[in-house]
């Protein structure tokens, strides 16, 4: 197949594709669509991991979610998933401050624990992180904090790298990241939402990936809907048009970017 498109973030593993995965999955070979299967706890990781397996155009990220608040996981688990050929990232993790009912100190700790084993687990694999940080509301204290740990993480593994997945920090923080070697990625959202449109402009368009994080978020057209794979082709055109280059330089740009970042 060509290679026209990667989705740098999908949970195609979920059961909500439980009755037509096949399905979408020859679709977008039949569109030159690649993904990266990413994981949020240690079932879903090894779920990644089997579809990766069976699938040339799918790949795999093993990892756990800041708000997974099940028992403390272990990292030679996840080590073990980690060293299958195709999985290409450690993640989704990060910090997650929006999402459970009570952000106190104890779970910020809870979160940047699990998070920190995580950074280590990939600078000691040579694997880039997907990045999961989502501020509480009005604030961009996750990514402060995010931030704050891999400058640090950056100090004893100067080669530490990965994506700031579903960023929806503003240019501060979108440069921070890049200045530390990582990309920022982008869904469907910026197909109805204008709120990204400033940041979108202002990164350099080598530190942008294209994804879609579905089974959400799908692209103004099919908005509320079940999302699939196959919309990282409208964020990608969307993302083109709103920065005014090119689509074909930018979905060029996009698919380098991401084969860079994870290797493929
Ligand atoms: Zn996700």
């Amino acid at each position: 197949m060509e290679l026209r498109y990667i989705d740098a973030h999908c949970h195609l593993q979920f059961e909500q594709y439980d009755d037509d995965r096949e399905e979408i999955i020859e679709q977008m070979q039949a569109q030159g669509v690649a993904g990266v299967v990413v994981g949020c706890d240690l079932e879903l990781s090894k779920k990644a991991v089997e579809l990766a397996e069976q699938h040339e155009h799918l790949y795999a990220s093993v990892g756990v979610h800041p708000t997974d608040t099940s028992e403390r996981f272990d990292t030679d688990d996840l080590l073990a998933l980690a060293k299958h050929p195709k999985v290409v990232a450690i993640g989704e993790c990060g910090l997650d401050f929006f999402r459970p009912a009570v952000v106190d100190e104890s779970e910020k700790a809870r979160q940047k624990e699990a998070f920190s084993r995580q950074i280590i687990l990939a600078a000691e694999q040579e694997l880039p992180l997907i990045i999961h940080a989502r501020p509480s509301k009005g604030t961009m204290d996750a990514y402060h904090d995010v931030l704050e740990l891999l400058t640090e993480a950056k100090g004893a593994y100067p080669d530490l790298r990965g994506d700031a997945h579903f960023f929806v920090g503003g240019p501060d923080e979108a440069a921070a990241f890049i200045a530390l070697g990582f990309t920022v990625s982008f869904t469907a959202v910026i197909t109805f939402a204008r709120d990204y449109d400033e940041v979108i402009r202002a990164v350099p368009l080598a530190s942008i990936l294209a994804e879609t994080d579905s089974p959400y978020v799908a692209p103004l057209a099919r908005r509320g809907k079940r999302n699939d794979p196959l919309a990282v082709i409208d964020v990608a055109a969307k993302i083109a048009d709103i920065r005014g280059e090119d689509p074909e330089t930018v979905r060029r740009a996009l698919l380098a970017n991401t084969k860079r970042l994870f290797g493929i």
